[in-house]
C-alpha cells in the first residue's frame, strides 16, 4: 500500500449497483458490500479506491476493505490525493468549526470521524495531550502520516493511541493502545469550564473522557442553585462538580466503579467542593430500588431538587432498543418518585438507536406511573465538537431534557 498517491487517474474503482448511488450522492460515505456491482481491478484493503455508478459518473474516493462490511468509506465527493497536506487541510478545518463554536474549551474533539468527514478517525485533544482511535484501516495504516499533520498544527506533548475498541475486529484490526509520539503520558488535569478535572488517560471509557457532555455540564450546572442534587452515572463527577460549583447544596453522585468513584473524590478535593460533594459506589438500579421500596404504611420522601440521569448506552443495536427502554423506564420512574414537587430531572441517552421522540415517551411513560406531570424546561443535544450531519444520520446520537415536576 502507498500513503500518497501520485495519481489519482489510475485508482481502482468501485462500481455501485444502479439505485445505490443517492444515498453516497445525498452525503452518506459508506458503500456497503451489497452496494458493489463489481471492481474494475482488484484494490488492497486499506487502499484509495474510486467510487463510480454503473453509469461510470464519480460519486467520490475512499478507502477500501473487503474484510469490512462497509466496504469502502468515502472521503471526498472529487478525486483526491491522501497525503499529510490532506490530512492537515481537513484537521485545520475541523478544528475551525471547534473554535468557533467552543471558543474557551481547552480540551475538546478535534475530529468526530464522519462529523468530519474522516470515517474511521477520532481524535480528541486534553489540554497538550491528543488521543487518537482509529476503527478503518484505511486510516489505521496512516497513522504516521496523521500524527505529522497534528504534529505540525498542535506541537502536543504526546500523541497517544486508544484503540482497544473491540469493534475493530470487524475491520480485521487487533485491539492496541500506545505512544505515538511524545511522553506516555497517563492522567492529564483537564481545564473544562473554569473546573479541573483530572481525566486517566489508560482507563476504559472512550478515549478518557465524555468530552461530549462539555456544553451540558454548564447548562445543567446552573439548575442547581441551592439545590440537593443526586448525579447518577456520575464517573468522574462532570455533573456533580459543575452543580457543586454552580451552588448546589449537596451534591451525592453513583457510580458502579469504585475507581470512578475514587477520582470522582479526588475532582471534588481538586476543585474545594469536597464538602458538599459525596460519591458512592452502588448500582444505580439497585440503590434506587432500595431507596423506593417501602412498607404498607409508609410513603417515600421526596427529597432531591435535581436528579440528573446520564447511564451508558443500554444498548449497541436495535435487536435490544425494548430492554434498553425498560431500564430507561425504570430509573425514570424511581427517580421521579424521589424528586421534590418543582425539581428537575435532567435526563440524557447517548444511544443512536433510541430517537428523542422515543426517549420522551418512555419519560412520559414513567411520570404516568410515578403520578407527576413534567414541564420541559430544556432539551440538550452533543456539544458542537461532536457535530450532527443530518445526512449522515449516525452523527446524531446524545439526547436530553430537562423536566420540571410540574404537579
Ligand atoms: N455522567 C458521566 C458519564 C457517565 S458514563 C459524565 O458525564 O462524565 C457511564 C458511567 O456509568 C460509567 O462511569 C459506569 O461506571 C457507570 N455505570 C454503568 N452502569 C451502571 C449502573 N448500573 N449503576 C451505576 N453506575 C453504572
Amino acid at each position: 500500500m502507498k500513503l500518497t498517491t501520485s495519481s489519482p487517474a489510475i485508482l481502482p474503482t468501485v462500481i455501485v449497483r444502479p439505485g445505490e448511488s443517492d444515498r453516497i450522492l445525498s452525503g452518506h460515505p459508506w458503500v456497503y458490500q451489497g452496494s458493489i456491482l463489481r471492481l474494475t481491478q482488484p484494490a488492497d484493503n486499506g487502499d484509495l479506491v474510486q467510487v463510480k455508478d454503473h453509469r461510470q459518473r464519480l460519486l467520490g474516493t475512499g478507502f477500501y476493505n473487503s474484510k469490512s462490511k462497509i466496504n469502502v468509506r468515502i472521503l471526498d465527493s472529487d478525486r483526491i490525493d491522501v497525503d499529510v497536506n490532506f490530512f492537515e487541510t481537513r484537521i485545520r478545518e475541523a478544528l475551525a468549526i471547534r473554535r468557533r463554536h467552543l471558543p474557551k474549551a481547552s480540551s475538546f474533539r478535534v475530529i468526530n470521524a464522519e462529523s468530519d468527514f474522516l470515517s474511521g478517525l477520532i481524535v480528541d485533544k486534553y489540554e497538550d495531550v491528543l488521543v487518537l482511535q482509529t476503527s478503518s484501516l484505511g486510516m489505521d495504516l496512516r497513522k504516521p502520516i496523521i500524527t505529522l499533520a497534528l504534529k505540525k498544527i498542535f506541537s502536543p506533548r504526546a500523541i497517544l493511541e486508544r484503540n482497544e475498541m473491540s469493534s475493530r475486529k470487524f475491520e480485521g484490526l487487533a485491539e492496541v493502545q500506545g505512544v505515538l509520539d511524545g511522553e506516555n503520558v497517563s492522567e492529564v488535569t483537564v481545564k473544562m469550564n473554569g473546573l479541573k478535572i483530572a481525566v486517566d488517560m489508560t482507563g476504559c471509557h472512550k478515549t478518557g473522557y465524555y468530552l461530549d457532555q462539555q456544553v451540558n455540564y454548564q447548562h445543567v450546572g446552573e439548575l442547581a442553585k441551592g439545590a440537593n442534587v443526586l448525579d447518577c452515572f456520575s464517573f468522574l463527577g462532570g455533573f456533580g462538580l459543575h452543580a457543586s460549583r454552580a451552588g448546589a447544596v449537596h451534591v451525592h453522585g453513583l457510580d458502579q466503579s469504585e475507581v470512578a468513584v475514587s477520582a470522582a473524590n479526588k475532582n471534588a478535593l481538586l476543585n474545594k467542593v469536597a464538602d458538599r460533594c459525596t460519591f458512592e459506589a452502588a448500582n444505580v438500579f439497585d440503590w434506587f430500588k432500595q431507596q423506593t421500596t417501602v412498607g404498607p404504611h409508609e410513603k417515600i420522601v421526596p427529597r432531591y431538587d435535581l436528579i440528573i440521569l446520564d447511564p451508558p448506552s443500554f444498548t449497541r443495536n436495535r435487536a435490544s432498543i425494548p430492554d434498553a427502554l425498560r431500564g430507561y423506564k425504570e430509573i425514570h420512574l424511581r427517580a421521579l418518585k424521589l424528586l421534590k414537587r418543582g425539581g428537575t430531572l435532567a435526563t440524557f441517552c447517548c444511544s443512536h438507536h433510541i430517537s428523542a421522540t422515543m426517549f420522551q415517551e418512555v419519560i412520559l411513560a414513567a411520570s404516568f406511573d410515578a403520578n407527576r406531570t413534567l414541564r420541559r424546561t430544556a432539551t440538550y443535544t452533543q456539544s458542537p465538537d461532536h457535530p450532527v450531519v443530518p445526512s449522515i444520520p449516525e452523527t446524531e446520537y446524545l439526547k436530553g431534557f430537562a423536566f420540571e415536576v410540574a404537579r
